[in-house]
């Protein structure tokens, strides 16, 4: 018989929806760059899995190097999408 108090796994937002980021999608990309300086939100912000957050990364330096997306500021027509992830309030707290 299966547990039924067994706490479900926890999953980052990414390998939740069964997600796969590609350099092609810069609409998700863009949701991981800040819209001020254009970088890469950390991990403890993003809350993603190492995994996934190395992905992102790579796929957002690959659509920067293909000139999809900009490098030091968010697309401007991104920058109204709804928001995955509150970056003034980290996930998990700054380890600094
Ligand atoms: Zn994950």
């Amino acid at each position: 018989m299966e547990n039924p108090f067994q706490k479900e796994k926890q999953q980052c937002l990414l390998c939740r929806l069964k997600i796969i980021p590609d350099y092609k999608n810069v609409k998700l990309l863009s949701q991981f760059q800040s819209p001020y300086t254009g970088r890469i939100y950390g991990k403890h912000i993003t809350g993603l899995c190492e995994t996934q957050q190395k992905l992102v990364e790579a796929e957002i330096v690959k659509a920067q190097s293909a000139g999809l997306m900009a490098t030091y500021l968010k697309e401007p027509c991104y920058l109204k999408d709804p928001k995955l992830f509150d970056a003034d309030n980290p996930i998990r707290p700054h380890r600094f």
